[in-house]
Parts: C-alpha cells; sequence; structure tokens
C-alpha cells in the first residue's frame, strides 16, 4: 500500500503464476511448460536476427508473423492480431471486446487472469459452473450477456469442448464476441479457426507458449473477423505501438511455418501423457480426460495440497489451486518420458 497509488491499484487482484525457482536437479511440472525445445529453425532465425537492423525500431505490425499465422490457417492478414504473449492479447480483448453493458460469462473454472482482466477494466462477470464432470455445457450459457470467453481445452481440467457445440454457442448468440482461448489446441483438440469464415462473432487466440515451447519468447496472437481485428489494434496502438520486437517476430515467423516440429513435438507429449494417465490410475489417481500438455488429477484417499507439498520436498514441482471445487486436484504437466517416470516412481514413494 502507498498513498501515492492511483484509485484503481487498490482494487486489483493480481495474478499469482506458477513458480518459477531455481532447485538442483529440480523437475519442474507446473506450468505446462514444453519439455521440447524450440524448433531448431525458430532458433536460427534468432541467431540471425541479433544484428546491427536492432538499430531500429522493430516493424509496429509484426506484418511477418501475421502473414506466417494467415499462411498456416489460410486466413488473410487483415483477420489476425498479434502481440506480446496471449496474455497481452486477452488483456486488449478484454479491454476492446468484453466490457459491455450487460456481463461477460466464463467457466467458474477456467484460467484465472480472466478475473484479473475483468478487475483491471471494470468488467461485469458472471462466472458459470462445470457440470459435475467438470465439463462446459453450452446450454448453460443460454442467458443474457454482454460476450462470452471458454479455453478451449479448458484450463486447468484439460477438457475439450467438441468444434459444434463451439458453433451451436456462437449461433446462439449471433450479437456477442466468443472468444476461444486454445493455448493448449495442439495436443490434441479441434481449432474453432475452423469456424471463422461462418461466424464474425468468433475470435480465438492461440499462443506460441506452449506447443511452439517458446514461453520465453512472449508471442501470441488472435485471428477473427477483420472489424474484430481492428478493435484489438486501436487498443494495441494506444498502449505499446512495437509489442514485438525483430527477434521474437523473426523467431515467431520461423517457429509458426515449422509445421512438422510442432506436430512430431506434440505427438510425443500425447503419447507420454497417455502413458502417465494409464501410470496414475494404476496408482489409484483419477484424471479428467486431458487434451492438453497436463493432466488434472486426485486421488480419492490423498489430499491434493499435503500431495503436492509432499512432492514439492522430492524436487518435483505440480500446481495445486485453493480453489473451490478443484483443491483437491494437482494439475501436472507433461514432461519427457523420464520426468514422467520419476513422478510415478515418487508418488508411488508418497503413497
Ligand atoms: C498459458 C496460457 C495462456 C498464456 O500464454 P502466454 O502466451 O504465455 O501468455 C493463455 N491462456 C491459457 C488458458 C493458458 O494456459
Amino acid at each position: 500500500m502507498s498513498r501515492f497509488w492511483s484509485d484503481v491499484v487498490h482494487g486489483l487482484t493480481p495474478y499469482t503464476p506458477g513458480e518459477q525457482v531455481q532447485i538442483p536437479g529440480l523437475i519442474k511440472l507446473n506450468t505446462n511448460e514444453n519439455p521440447y525445445g524450440p524448433s531448431p529453425k525458430a532458433m536460427a532465425a534468432m541467431q540471425a536476427a541479433l544484428n546491427d537492423g536492432l538499430r531500429k525500431y522493430s516493424d509496429p505490425n509484426s506484418t511477418a508473423v501475421k502473414d506466417a499465422v494467415a499462411r498456416r490457417f489460410g486466413l488473410t492478414r487483415e483477420q489476425v492480431f498479434v502481440g506480446n504473449s496471449s496474455d497481452e492479447v486477452l488483456a486488449h480483448t478484454f479491454h476492446a471486446l468484453l466490457k459491455h453493458e450487460l456481463p461477460l460469462l466464463s467457466p467458474d473454472i477456467s484460467y484465472s487472469f480472466y478475473p484479473t482482466y475483468c478487475s483491471l477494466y471494470g468488467i461485469e462477470a458472471v462466472q458459470v459452473p462445470l457440470n459435475e464432470r467438470f465439463e462446459i455445457d453450452i446450454n448453460d450459457y443460454a442467458r443474457p450477456c454482454g460476450a462470452i470467453i471458454l479455453a478451449n481445452p479448458n484450463a486447468p481440467t484439460g477438457i475439450a469442448l467438441p468444434l459444434e457445440r463451439i458453433e451451436a454457442l456462437l449461433a446462439a448468440h449471433p450479437d456477442q464476441v466468443v472468444v476461444i482461448d486454445e493455448a493448449y489446441v495442439d495436443f490434441g483438440a479441434d481449432s474453432a479457426i475452423a469456424l471463422l469464415g461462418r461466424h464474425d462473432n468468433l475470435l480465438v487466440i492461440q499462443t506460441l507458449s506452449k506447443s511452439r515451447s517458446l514461453a520465453g519468447l512472449r508471442v501470441g496472437f488472435a485471428v477473427g473477423h477483420p472489424d474484430l481485428i481492428a478493435g484489438l489494434e486501436r487498443v494495441k496502438n494506444s498502449f505499446n505501438c512495437y509489442p514485438l520486437g525483430q527477434v521474437a517476430q523473426a523467431g515467431a515467423v520461423a517457429a509458426i511455418d515449422d509445421v512438422a516440429y510442432m506436430e512430431q513435438t506434440s505427438q510425443a507429449i500425447i503419447a507420454s501423457r497417455a502413458w502417465l494417465t494409464a501410470q496414475m490410475a494404476a496408482l489409484g489417481f483419477e484424471t479428467l480426460p486431458s487434451h492438453a500438455n497436463f493432466i488434472f488429477t486426485r486421488h480419492p484417499q490423498h489430499d491434493g495440497a499435503t500431495l503436492a507439498a509432499a512432492l514439492r520436498e522430492r524436487a518435483i514441482l505440480v500446481r495445486h489451486f485453493k480453489a473451490v471445487r478443484i483443491d483437491q486436484f494437482l494439475r501436472i504437466s507433461i514432461g519427457t518420458d523420464e520426468e514422467c517416470a520419476r513422478l510415478v516412481e515418487v508418488l508411488r514413494d508418497i503413497l
């Protein structure tokens, strides 16, 4: 607290990210980072971008990145917005598109940054409970609202909503923006980008942090109707005209173009996820069906917080949320096969 703070600062509830701690030999399964490195082509492109050109400002419009996204998904440049992480793209989205007379709807259990943006931008929100299987039921969204935001697959549950459900939601709300946050879509879910041609109220947001293994580069993007993108550009250009430097733009283009590498590493993670889920079941854990690079799991006889603490003592970090309905669960990122095997071994020991 400080007497110099403006009023809005007192009312904020900042997001708490998963810890980034330095423990020797630590197995870090708490922030959904990718265990495989970024595309070698992206690394080479970033090395090549370290040159005298850094003297100058970067392209404010990240045109090359927009064109890479447009190429990948068969879109036009005008349908693409690029930001310094998808968290930044989300922030501009809340600011530009989600503040209306009627409340914003989102699931009660979802990415916990959404309520933070609501508090920052003064957006009234209603949290719609997931059903008893921790799924989003779109019938629960049939109510007056200003806009809707969902993560698909949802976080931290990992459960994916089928595309036809998303299309029904879009059709039921033709005058509201529906935002689909697809941070984890490449790990086995279907992207709503396929629906863009038919729905001008759809905005899809993706990140290079998870399936492109570039969490440290901070690049995200949104795709949607050019009018939605133009709204985002107005906010972005009232905030920071140069959100991406040249190195990030070069790395992002190469990473997006290297589809084969992304698919190969994502397939490896999907295979490890299946192996880990089976091993966890053998230990008595109940795991929600995941389409993400993490699992959300609980043990009927062991408290979630206690298990997370016991793992931490043995140098394995997982994420535990002290929140209603989910405080018995652990969210465990999929690591390398060695890391997954070590986790199972340590859990067997703890149990
Ligand atoms: C990781 C994550 C993000 C943020 O990604 P960044 O681009 O690293 O900011 C956004 N949404 C969800 C649901 C995530 O899990």
